[in-house]
């Protein structure tokens, strides 16, 4: 008793940093398990500092079996971090625990205090060397006790929430390394529990560079049970080998060249614990001027908005950071998956920070930059297997195309557009052969059921229509428009196209026009008369390309959940009819001896265009199968 009151001496935190502890508890309170991390990842350093002493020979008869073990004791609410890294002498305590470390949380009272939000927004951690004291999140009294590898008697710390200390030397502690126990808070009972741990251990700690171990102390009353059980048993059970929480060497950290295809569907499997194959991955490895590595992998996507969810973890140093920083990884890779190690960016510090650095902007676009190479190089050297993935891909390079103009630029050349005829051609290809029939105009279908009829009579000609057929392609194809001097897009219902006319110009019917324009209940409507080379369809409903896009963006803006419904915009339409067409002949004759019969022939060929270029509304159908049986009774 007495050698310990020799061995113990008191003191107390200095005024100006007593005010630490409850200021450490309200900023940091949003991101509490980050304590975990943190003080796990010191004992990793530890331990590496303890390598490269060795490494150097300047540590030497070292065991070498490096490892961090994580204690949960429930019954004594206490949860330890151990190491037997290169541990703390006294002095170092001194200095490190009591000295460094306060003044990096001193420097952040001073910076912070009266400004909560920004304080909350940014990282703080790590940055001002709270590191250590975020242990007090959770705890009311945090020991470490310590042994350094240089042989020193080994001392123990003890700090409560209120900051007095109490350093016992010459304590005992088997081996070198540090313990650092964390007496949990009544209100903190979350961290006594097993599963939690084990999902903070596993969310930050599964890639750190050192094995680490959860050991769970189990209860008196269970262990009593458990010795009653082996007596009970003929055979001593067999102890399962305890496996470590985290993969040392994490896939990103190794060679390209010595990872196996098996290896990179593993890790994306474990990291991401999705079962679908990606479409294939990219390996980051940048060393010079920038640093860092990771791969990043394209998932396969079920919808045309599901990629919005990918997920790219942060790494520092193989320390988990966050999911998703928008600073660093641009807004389009977002909808990626994977994993991001950039040991060099001080990820802790604030927003602004990242997002006026430029080492962050040339990390961001080193990432674009790598992954339009490797789009490019699919496209040049693997273009079946490029294109059997071109419909996965095709949302996430057009998004990117519309949100970043240099991604645009590298990848413009390895845009691919289906065609009706699900073939995959480029623009250039496109308008190669679109040369004589139709320079530089693209002819579109957005619905390759409705507007059937329409591609029939272009193909027919010869005449090839892609497929534009999701929301974000209306915007899309505004920048190729933009980027393309002179290129149209046309949509197949917007125009008929002059290489669907036969020669000769058609007579106009103004009485026909107006029949046309009554049944159609549309005064707006235009009518135009045209020859065209197929006399089988008697006329074809167009509807202006401009319109069109105005509508489509109306859709858009609706859907984004914009209140448009005072934003009309008149359609703009016309109804081509065919005055090559045998119907089309005898109508023009049967209005002047029948008009009444003229008027419902007239009807049912207007209705019929618009069914070939829409989907009928519902009193629309409902007319149209009524004068249908009507006509059949006739026949
Ligand atoms: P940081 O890790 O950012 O330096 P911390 O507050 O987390 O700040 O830790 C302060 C210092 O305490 C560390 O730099 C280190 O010297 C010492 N330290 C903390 N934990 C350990 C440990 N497990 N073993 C040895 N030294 C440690």
């Amino acid at each position: 008793m007495s050698d310990e009151m020799n061995n113990t001496e008191k003191g107390g935190i200095s005024v100006e940093i007593e005010h630490i502890f409850p200021i450490i508890k309200k900023w940091l309170y949003s991101e509490k398990e980050i304590f975990l991390r943190e003080i796990v990842s010191n004992a990793c350093d530890a331990v590496t500092k303890l390598k490269r002493l060795v490494s150097l020979g300047e540590a030497k008869d070292i065991d070498e079996n490096y490892r961090i073990t994580v204690t949960l004791d429930k019954e004594a609410r206490t949860l330890t971090v151990s190491d037997n890294g290169i541990g703390m002498t006294e002095d170092e305590v001194r200095r490190y625990i009591c000295q460094i470390a306060l003044s990096g949380a001193l420097e952040f009272i001073q910076k912070y205090e009266g400004s909560d939000e920004d304080a909350k927004n940014d990282g703080i951690i790590g940055h001002f060397g709270l590191g250590f004291y975020s242990a007090f999140m959770v705890s009311d009294t945090v020991d470490v006790i310590t042994r350094s590898y240089t042989g020193e008697s080994a001392v123990k710390w003890v700090c409560t929430e209120a900051g007095e200390y109490e350093i016992t030397k010459d304590y005992y502690r088997a081996e070198r390394g540090t313990d650092v126990v964390m007496h949990i808070m009544k209100d903190e009972d979350e961290f006594l529990d097993e599963y939690r741990i084990r999902g903070i251990l596993e969310k930050y700690c599964s890639f750190m560079p050192v094995e680490i171990y959860l050991d769970v102390v189990k209860p008196e009353d269970e262990k009593k049970d458990d010795e009653k059980d082996s007596t009970a048993a003929d055979e001593p059970k067999e102890k399962a080998e305890p496996k470590p929480i985290n993969d040392i060497h994490p896939l990103w950290q190794k060679n390209p060249s010595e990872c196996t295809d098996e290896e990179y569907a593993e890790f994306y499997r474990k990291v991401f614990n999705d079962y679908r194959e990606p479409l294939f991955h990219i390996h980051l490895n940048a060393d010079y001027p920038l640093n860092f590595k990771g791969i990043l992998y394209f998932p396969r996507l079920a919808h045309e908005y599901d990629s919005l969810e990918g997920q790219v973890k942060l790494y520092y140093n193989q320390v988990f950071v966050a999911d998703n920083i928008k600073e660093v990884i641009p807004e389009f890779l977002l909808m990626l998956k994977g994993v991001l190690d950039c040991p060099d960016l001080p990820l802790n510090v604030s927003r602004s920070y990242l997002q006026n650095s430029g080492y962050v902007a040339k990390i961001s676009a080193h990432i674009v930059k790598k992954v339009a190479d490797k789009l490019n190089s699919m496209f040049n050297n693997e273009r079946e297997s490029y294109e059997k993935l071109w419909d996965d891909l095709k949302t996430f390079v057009e998004y990117g195309c519309l949100r970043d103009h240099k991604f645009y630029e590298r990848v413009k050349d390895s845009i691919l557009y289906r065609t009706a005829d699900s073939r995959f051609v480029t623009l250039p290809e496109y308008l190669e052969k679109a040369k004589d029939k139709h320079d530089k105009t693209v002819y579109y279908t957005a619905d390759k059921t409705s507007q059937a009829q329409y591609i029939a009579m272009f193909e027919s000609e010869g005449i090839e229509v892609v497929v534009l057929d999701k929301l974000i392609d209306t915007q899309f194809i505004n920048v190729i428009e933009q980027e393309n001097e002179g290129v149209k897009f046309v949509r197949i219902d917007a125009d008929v196209a002059s290489a669907l006319k036969a020669d000769g110009k058609a007579e106009e019917n103004e009485k026909l026009a107006e029949l046309f324009k009554e049944v159609s209940g549309n005064k707006d409507l235009k009518v135009s008369f045209e020859l065209l080379k197929n006399d089988k369809i008697p006329a074809v409903l167009n509807i202006s390309e401009q319109s069109r896009r105005m509508e489509d963006m109306m859709k858009m803006y609706r859907m984004a959940g914009n209140d448009g419904s005072d934003m009309k915009f008149p359609t703009d339409a016309t109804l081509v009819v065919n005055a090559q067409s045998e119907l089309i002949k005898r109508l023009a004759d049967e209005l002047e001896s029948d008009a009444d019969k003229a008027k419902k022939v007239a009807k049912q060929i207007y209705t019929l265009a618009l069914l070939a270029q829409r989907q009928l509304t519902a009193d629309e159908l409902k007319d149209f199968l009524g004068e249908s049986f009507d006509m059949l009774l006739n026949i």
